[in-house]
């Protein structure tokens, strides 16, 4: 299988009151063709960040300290500032919670589509017409002509999300990176959007890196999951490896806090404890404090664990992994 991203060791760091904080700590993925990665976790445990290291988008006081990020075979931490721009849109599109972010109020839809075509493919105006039309088409918009003509805010928030996705799709990215796509809709637009990326998976040839904290969304449309916290990738798998089998404690807390509607008691058990700050300093396991298996191993409150490998593909890094 061929590799459109690749992930090594990455480690990243935010400065605050003039001290560097880890945001990631050697965090490793790939993702080939044709396939959905979800990174899932709960807000704040790093499933932005990397998505904001792999498109060179930290803020000013964001860093990456070490690792690679390759694309496509070039190590994007090489690439400078000006030279990232040809990656963005044509290399790796982005499509975010909130369309309006992307799509600019001021212009049509028509001039915003066309213009990224023109720009990211070398296609006349009149082709990337045509080829903007086709795009509207492949996310089931029906009277794309008419579409092209109007503004974002002319439409609904369900139609604005297809169309940054046909935004995107056009330009044919290698990597598709979707950062909480579906959370601002509702629940029906919302798995109409997910039909529609699994759908077009095949048909892109390009791999997606899907951000999400949703559980049932990574149910849908993960082909493998990775499950950060605290800027560590705690547990990877397929989705079948990690929904029946979760090894990590946090990984099993994450689908304990899930409503399972099929059970005769309808109970949800939050994970106790709260997600720990960037600055707190916590010895051995970060999950440590908030384990119910803490208590198991000594190890756990001194020594970070290692990732192992139980089964094939599925890793885990937890001291009773093995
Ligand atoms: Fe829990 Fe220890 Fe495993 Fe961390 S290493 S998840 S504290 S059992």
């Amino acid at each position: 299988m061929e590799k459109v991203l690749d992930i090594q060791n990455l480690h990243a760091t935010f400065t605050i009151q003039k001290k560097d904080y880890e945001v990631l700590h050697d965090i490793s993925f790939s993702i080939n063709r044709n396939e959905t990665v979800c990174v899932v976790g709960e807000s704040g445990c790093g499933k932005s960040v990397t998505t904001l290291c792999i498109m060179q988008l930290l803020p000013n006081n964001g860093k990456i300290q070490s690792g690679k990020i390759v694309l496509d075979g070039t190590d994007l931490t090489q690439v400078n500032r000006k030279e990232i721009r040809k990656y963005r849109g044509k290399k790796m599109g982005m499509i975010f919670q909130e369309p309006m972010t992307a799509l600019n109020p001021l212009l049509t839809i028509g001039y915003q589509m066309r213009e990224s075509i023109m720009l990211h493919r070398g296609l006349k105006k009149k082709e990337a017409n045509e080829l903007a039309i086709s795009y509207l088409q492949k996310v089931g918009i029906a009277n794309p002509e008419s579409r092209l003509k109007q503004y974002p805010f002319q439409l609904s928030g369900g139609l604005r999300q297809r169309i940054l996705i046909a935004m995107v799709l056009s330009v044919q990215p290698d990597l598709l990176i979707a950062d909480e796509p579906t959370t601002a809709l509702d629940v029906t637009i919302q798995k109409q959007v997910l039909t529609l990326l699994n759908d077009l998976k095949k048909d892109m040839n390009a791999g997606i890196l899907f951000i999400t904290h949703d559980l049932g969304v990574v149910a849908e449309i993960a082909d493998r999951v990775v499950v950060l916290y605290a800027g560590r990738k705690v547990e990877e798998g397929t989705t079948e490896q990690i929904f029946k089998n979760p090894k990590h404690p946090y990984t099993i807390g994450l689908m304990n806090a899930v409503p399972n509607v099929d059970l005769d008691e309808f109970e949800i058990r939050p994970i106790p404890g709260t997600f720990p700050n960037i600055t707190e300093d916590i010895p051995g396991c970060r999950f440590n404090p908030r384990c119910p298996r803490a208590h198991e191993c000594p190890l756990c409150v001194k020594e970070a664990p290692e990732t192992v490998e139980v089964e094939p593909g599925h890793l885990v890094a937890c001291h009773l992994a093995k």
